[in-house]
């Protein structure tokens, strides 16, 4: 058993990924958001969010295998098969969702690399974005708990989380089960987990969304989620060109949403918020309401 899991089996009663496996993530969720203390939460995903990179294309990268038959890496073919519509896996032409792009990966990865090496190599070379840890720290003592939301797979995002001093940091994930050494996806939508209807369900459990935060148009449905609430909350692009932004561009009221670089330099949005870092526009957000 990898040592994470080993750790959050003995200190966990409702344990994860059994839940989720048993189809009940909704009961894992609800207790982790009733051990949070608080009320008022920001969301946030993981990967190009509050990681500097993606953690799977970086262990892509790191154990990357050239595929015998057409001479690329083969997680490149599982990308284009994702997100090019399509793509000849072993003489396959598959179109992935998020999910099975996900199942397909580790599963590469899994065949040739043990999850404890893939879990230390995650922890070595997934740093967290500047100023993440602060942005965390501040919330909370303003009462307010950040809950990471990833479409990736919980051993590894918690490997980078503990490496970098936020082991303590709840989210939602997809799961490596260990005995068959695959992926378990949280629920049928496209990334294996639903963002929009976690924030949905947070307001309904009594919970005040304020903020999500995120960089690509899977982040979409959560920023939708939390605009639309009766006390609608903000949404924080994580990148100039992203696909969030885009997103934001096109749907979002122009004072509901503001671009973030680092988590230690002001936002860039309007002028009146250019000295502005993440953390003091979720605070003044709060102060005007
Ligand atoms: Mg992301």
């Amino acid at each position: 058993m990898n040592a994470i899991t080993a750790r959050i089996k003995k200190a966990d009663p409702l344990f994860v990924p059994h839940l989720i496996r048993c189809g009940e993530w909704e009961a894992y969720y609800e207790g982790l958001l009733a051990s949070l203390g608080t009320s008022r939460v920001v969301f946030v995903d993981f990967d190009l969010t509050a990681f500097e990179r993606d953690a799977l294309r970086a262990l892509n990268e790191g154990y990357s295998q050239i595929d015998s038959r057409f001479g690329v890496p083969r997680w490149r073919i599982f990308e284009r098969a994702y997100l090019e519509g399509g793509a000849k896996i072993d003489g396959e032409f598959r179109s992935l969702s998020g999910g099975e792009h996900l199942q397909i990966a580790y599963a590469d990865l899994l065949r040739r690399t043990s999850l404890d090496d893939l879990v230390a190599y995650a922890a070595g070379n997934v740093p967290l974005v500047p100023g993440f840890k602060d942005f965390v720290r501040r919330l909370r003592r303003q009462g307010i708990a950040v809950v990471g939301i990833t479409h990736g797979v919980w051993q590894i995002a918690q490997a980078v989380l503990s490496e970098n001093g936020l082991g303590d940091l709840p989210f939602m994930a997809n799961w490596i089960d260990e005995e068959k050494m695959e992926v378990v996806l949280v629920d049928e939508s496209d990334g294996g987990l639903d963002k929009g209807r976690l924030v949905r369900l947070a307001h309904q459990l009594g919970l005040r969304p304020i903020a999500v935060i995120g960089d690509s148009k899977g982040d979409a449905g959560m920023a939708r989620a939390v605009l639309e609430l009766p006390e609608p909350g903000l949404v924080m692009a994580r990148g100039q060109q992203c696909g969030l932004a885009a997103w934001c561009r096109a749907y979002a009221p122009s004072q509901r949403w503001i671009l973030v670089e680092r988590f230690d330099r002001p936002v860039k949005a309007g002028v009146d918020r250019a000295d502005l870092l993440a953390a003091d526009v979720i605070e003044q957000f709060l102060g005007g309401q």
